[in-house]
């Protein structure tokens, strides 16, 4: 009785294996085999995501691609790529799934001949094309620099891939390396207060609201100083000092607290990251009874830090009950590099620890290590130019190999990394670039590590030509 179930699952089996052996086309012989459509509603990065395929596409394989909305679609038109949030692909991706991608993730498939593109509406639906073309042999080395495969036909993904990058936020500052169409396929998604941020048409930037040292803009000092005397910070001589701020005094803090929330109300809510973070070189902080009491609470006296995440708390706390997603963004920098002890960051506030980082016994790899414990997101400002002279022929190159897959081991969620800086650079910020960008997509499943090793080889022939 057994006989005949066992014959047909064989049957099933090997039907399974042919029909699993024969290629979905999307180019055939120098002929399209599917069109392109688009949603409805298509946002910015769904038209963006698909123009870069369609483009792609063409110069791989010498084939315009038909590009239409869904109204215009019907299965009888024939096979097709579906990029973003189409009504077809809501059969297979629930809100709930598409929710789970936020910005950036995304999730390629193939359904009954029809290839889908699905991703979070700002970025998701690019990136899933990227890593697309980068299956294809497509690669970007740099903003003029890309190999582009020549190939006969052009198939469909053999297997789904699925991905939601670990790092919420990927920045660098090479003065002499981007353009905005290279960063976007960089998968770059920051905005800290650099020249190059990502247009609309590119799914846009990750939105952060003022640069890196916010306090003398949300409290000019100017404006404040001799109104507000107690709101700034109190120096051992007994004087006040315009530089830092008294952060554990209750109208400043509210004052703060409530400009920041109007702000962020006039932005309709559409901000990821408001800056509220000390200033630099400002000083250091207040010496009051009440700032070192609550220092001594938290680490000690020097726990300078202490201070910081009880005043980010109070403008998180007030922000985040109206717009839970705002993350309120602090430094970690300078005096208070150092983590407080017993003391929770709330769970929208993000702290950049600034430093460079590797694993092992390094200093500041434990910075990190000890941050984890005060903060559910941390971001990781590192240096990866020569702060000797950005015009030097040096990339540190080393290090940022390094440190992007030790920050992801350590649940770090942000990263950004300061290359030129203020100047130029030399010609070698470009290279340096491509491996801060692309470890910060975080590892792929089979692609990750060979890629790294490509981009380390051409680090290493720039560097013969250049020394
Ligand atoms: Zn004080």
């Amino acid at each position: 009785m057994y006989k005949p179930l066992a014959v047909l699952l064989l049957t099933f089996l090997v039907i399974g294996m042919v029909q699993a052996a024969v290629p979905a086309f999307i180019t055939k012989s120098g002929k399209a085999r599917c069109i392109i459509v688009l949603p409805n509603d298509a946002s910015s990065g769904e038209k963006y995501a698909a123009l870069e395929l369609k483009n792609h596409i063409k110069q791989i394989a010498g084939v315009v691609l038909r590009l239409i909305p869904e109204v215009q679609y019907s299965a009888k038109t024939g096979p097709c790529i579906s990029i973003g949030r189409t009504a077809m692909s809501k059969k297979y991706v629930s809100e709930t799934q598409l929710n789970a991608l936020g910005d950036d993730g995304y999730k390629v498939f193939a359904r009954n001949g029809n290839l889908f593109f699905v991703g979070g509406r700002r970025r998701g639906s690019m990136y899933a094309v990227y890593e697309y073309l980068e299956s294809l042999g497509v690669r970007w080395y740099s903003p003029d620099y890309t190999v582009i495969p020549k190939l006969g036909d052009v198939i469909m993904p053999a297997k789904p891939f699925v991905y939601t990058p670990k790092l919420w936020y990927r920045d660098q500052w090479w003065n002499n390396a981007p353009t905005n169409e290279w960063l976007a396929r960089m998968r770059v998604n920051g905005s800290n207060g650099q020249d190059h941020t990502l247009s609309e048409e590119m799914g846009g930037s990750t939105t952060t609201i003022h640069g890196c040292h916010s306090y003398a803009i949300l409290v000019p000092p100017g404006e404040n100083f001799d109104k507000h005397p107690l709101w700034f910070a109190l120096k051992p001589d007994g004087k006040r000092s315009p530089g830092e701020m008294c952060l554990t005094n209750p109208e400043l803090r509210e004052f703060v607290a409530q400009q920041v929330l109007a702000d962020v109300r006039e932005r309709k809510g559409r901000v990821d990251n408001y800056w509220v973070s000390q200033n630099d070189g400002g000083g250091g902080g207040c010496f009051c009874d009440r700032c070192t009491a609550e220092r001594l609470a938290h680490g000690g006296k020097d726990s300078w830090s202490a201070n910081t995440i009880s005043f980010t708390n109070y403008v998180a706390d007030t922000v985040g009950r109206e717009f839970p997603k705002v993350r309120i963004k602090t430094l970690a920098y300078n005096y208070t590099q150092a983590a407080p002890l017993n003391i929770k960051a709330s769970d929208n506030v993000l702290v950049e620890v600034c430093g460079n980082f590797g694993p092992g016994d390094d200093p500041h790899a434990k910075l990190v290590s000890a941050w984890s414990k005060v903060a559910k997101n941390i971001s990781v400002y590192t240096y990866g130019g020569s702060n000797y002279g950005y015009w030097w022929p040096y990339a540190n190159e080393w290090e940022l190999g390094m440190q992007c897959p030790w920050a992801l081991e350590n649940g770090v969620k942000a990263f950004y990394v300061q290359g030129t800086a203020l100047g130029k650079g030399s010609g070698l910020g470009r290279p340096a670039g491509v491996p801060v960008c692309a470890h910060g997509l975080g590892p792929i499943e089979g692609c990750e590590e060979g890629d790294q090793r490509l981009l380390q080889r051409v680090l290493r022939a720039r560097r013969q030509v250049c020394y």
